[in-house]
């Protein structure tokens, strides 16, 4: 497959997979012309997204399997057996890839609703794919090769970062980096909205709190220091920052999102 244009279907053309598809096209592994997105014939936003991009935007998930050597399964998850369901008695080559993004699908229920011995792989994405810098991980299936692995990790690293995991994990990080990003905005509203009850303009502080946030990230991924130790190093004795810490941990800021990681997960493996 390498060097060659890739040749990807969504099945279920919302948010995630706009996102991906244009984190793949920015990346130059495919173009608009050789991807094709299906979405239910409802929903005008999602087929307008694709035709917009200048992919093919259908209403039949069929036509999206045929054309396609990466199926990516991108419907919310009790959509999954519908849609795949579509396929059954359709004329359909084995020669596919299966990637789903879908939350607490398993290899084993898409194992079991595609045609048997098909290579699947699940993907636990997020959106800032978007604006590449997604942090995706992936399990691989029965029947996924190593060279199955290899594309998987080329598309996903185009958008982001991507590791392998056991299925075991999915759950913890789907609630951890899978909704990771709505947390982050909360907690960038609330920076914001500090600042500009402190004064500051509304939109100069977003743009502080935004790139505060990406620059704290960045600090710990590419320095490897624990974060800890970064935080003491910018907390001076009796000075203001520490003062902002002593009245968060006062309300248990670190206890309260640890909490919501786990209520996330429990919720994953309910509607699983
Ligand atoms: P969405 O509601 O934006 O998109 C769902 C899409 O499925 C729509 O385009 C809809 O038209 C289409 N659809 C509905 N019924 C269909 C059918 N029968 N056949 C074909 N298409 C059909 O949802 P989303 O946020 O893009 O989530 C999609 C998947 O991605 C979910 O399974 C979700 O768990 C997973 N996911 C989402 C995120 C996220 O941050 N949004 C992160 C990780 C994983």
């Amino acid at each position: 497959m390498s060097g060659k244009l890739l040749r990807i279907g969504f099945i279920g053309g919302g948010k995630m997979a706009q996102a991906m598809a244009k984190g793949f096209i920015s990346a130059g592994l495919t173009k608009p012309e050789t991807i094709i997105s299906s979405s239910h014939p409802s929903d005008l936003a999602s087929l307008k997204a694709f035709k917009d991009l200048g992919a093919e935007s259908v209403t039949e998930n069929i036509p999206v399997v045929q054309k396609s050597q990466i199926v990516i399964v991108s419907v919310k998850p009790h959509i999954v057996p519908i849609a795949l369901g579509d396929l059954k008695d359709a004329n359909i080559d084995d020669d596919k890839l299966y990637l789903s993004v879908a939350m607490g699908v398993t290899i084993k229920q898409l194992e079991q609703i595609l045609p048997k011995g098909s290579r699947v792989i699940r993907v636990m994405p997020n959106t800032p794919a978007l604006v590449q810098s997604g942090a995706s991980v992936f399990v691989k299936g029965n029947a996924a090769t190593e060279g199955d692995t290899t594309i998987t990790k080329k598309l996903l690293q185009s958008i982001g970062t991507c590791e392998e995991v056991s299925e075991g994990m999915m759950d913890a990080v789907t609630a951890l980096s899978g909704s990771g990003p709505a947390y982050v905005y909360l907690f960038i509203e609330a920076l914001a909205d500090g600042g500009v009850k402190m004064g500051l303009p509304r939109d100069l502080a977003y743009r502080l709190a935004a790139q505060t946030v990406l620059g704290g990230g960045k600090m710990v991924r590419d320095t490897k220091t624990h974060p800890g130790v970064l935080k003491d190093d910018v907390t001076s004795p009796g000075g203001s920052t520490a003062t902002g810490i002593h009245f968060l941990e006062e309300r248990a800021f670190r206890g309260t999102v640890m909490g919501a990681i786990e209520a996330a997960t429990k919720r994953c493996k309910e509607v699983a």
